[in-house]
Formats: C-alpha cells, structure tokens, sequence
C-alpha cells in the first residue's frame, strides 16, 4: 500500500494532512496503463469520488485484487463476484474480513467479532464518502443472505479447525510484531466494546494494557491484565 507523508494529491496539487480523507491502492499498473502513475498513490478520498476515471480505474484495481485472492494462503475467499470480494484472515493475531466493492475499488477491514454488527448498521459509519455508502449498500443483502454471521464467513471461505495461529506458529520477529499488532486492537477493543477474560469470564472493560516498548525475538511482549482476577493475557489467548 503506498505510503503518505504528506505529498500533494495527484488529482488536486493540495498537500494532504493526517485529517483528510484518503484513498490509497497497492502498486497494480504498469507503465502501460494510462492510469499508471495513480497506482500505488495516495489521494483525497473526495477527489477520488468525483474523478473522471473513477469507475474505470475502482474497477481496474478491484479485479486485480479478485485476481490475487486466490493465491493468498492465509486469507481465504468467502464470496467473489463482479460487485463484491469477502476474503477472511480466522488466525488469532489477525481475526479479520476484507471487504471489497467493485463499484468504488475501495475496501473495509472488519474484526470478525465485529461482523455481525457491522452488517446490522455499523457499516454505515465506516464508509468514508457517499459512494462507497451505495456501492456497499447495494451488495448488503446478498451479504447478509450468504455471510450472516462469522462462522459462515469461516466455513464458506474453508477456514475452519485452525486452533492454533499459523502465524504464531511461524515463530521469529513476523509473530512477535504481528502479535503486537493484535494486542493493541486487543487493548482498543477491551476498553470500547469489552472483552471476556479468559481467567474468570467475566465479560468487561476492566484491563490494564501493559505495553512493550522494544520488540526483540526473545523479550517480553505487549499483554492485558484483568483487573477481576489479575490473569495476564494475549490476543492468541481470547
Ligand atoms: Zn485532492
Ligand atoms: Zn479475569
């Protein structure tokens, strides 16, 4: 995914900010593309919804990821047609749904905790500009028929029974910051929605979120402690 610093949009010349709405793709196009040069960049998300090439280059992008996903071993593809791409990552240091729209070449990033919510109403909230709220609103029934909950995700993608992280199995500095990853979604996650603790059960937001500074292969990593039982844990433990 490119990355941004700061640069001048390519649709407008204005310097972006941290506060702007942006849309970013991963590098898709070659030099023979008359669209290459908007690949792999980072543009105002409103400049990109009212750009004459808009659909054409969504489109482009979309079916280069639909064309990826099969290939991806750790993320499986739950559903994929011309409108609308699901793939799903079960692993504990993971724990996501990708959401894709053709009709915008734009994608969401669920929790699988989260999905049943974000397919009841939250999704609303998550678009970032009108057309993404028509794009995805216009695929949410077949959604909601096919993919109801987060197990249908896992069992139509063919993920099911994998206990222990793939990525956690791996081992090496990929599972230690993959693991940091997750533990800060963990700690985000413990204080706005609530967690259940795997020590006692209870199902609070009473954790204190003890914070590694330094990464290393053998040090101590990021965890949470359950203020009920004072049980210490990570996100492959919940
Ligand atoms: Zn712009
Ligand atoms: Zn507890």
């Amino acid at each position: 995914m490119a990355l941004f610093y700061g640069q001048p949009c390519p649709l407008c010349g204005v310097k972006m900010t941290d506060d702007d709405r942006r849309f970013a793709t991963s590098h898709f196009l070659g030099p023979e593309s008359d669209l290459w040069r908007f690949s792999d960049a980072v543009m105002h998300w409103d400049c990109y919804a009212t750009w004459e090439h808009r659909a054409r280059f969504g489109r482009m992008y979309f079916e280069a990821k639909r064309a990826w996903s099969g290939h991806n071993s750790y993320w499986g593809v739950a559903h994929s047609d011309d409108q609308v791409l699901v793939t799903a990552n079960p692993d504990k240091l993971v724990g996501e749904v990708d959401v894709m729209l053709a009709g915008t070449g734009s994608g969401f990033r669920i929790p699988l905790a989260d999905w049943e919510e974000w397919l009841e109403g939250e999704w609303f909230e998550t678009c970032r500009h009108e057309i993404e709220r028509e794009a995805l609103g216009a695929v949410l029934p077949l959604l909601r028929s096919k993919l109801p909950t987060a197990d249908a995700i896992i069992a139509t993608a063919g993920l099911e029974g994998q206990d222990e992280s793939p990525i956690a199995a791996a081992g090496g500095m990929v599972a230690r910051v993959s693991h940091e990853f997750a533990c800060q979604k963990l700690a985000e996650r413990a204080v706005t929605k609530g967690v259940a603790c795997p020590g006692c059960s209870r199902f609070s937001t009473d954790y204190e979120f003890v914070r590694v500074e330094q990464v290393s292969e053998s040090g101590p990593q990021s965890h949470l402690v359950c203020r009920g039982c004072g049980k210490e844990f990570g996100p492959a433990d919940v």
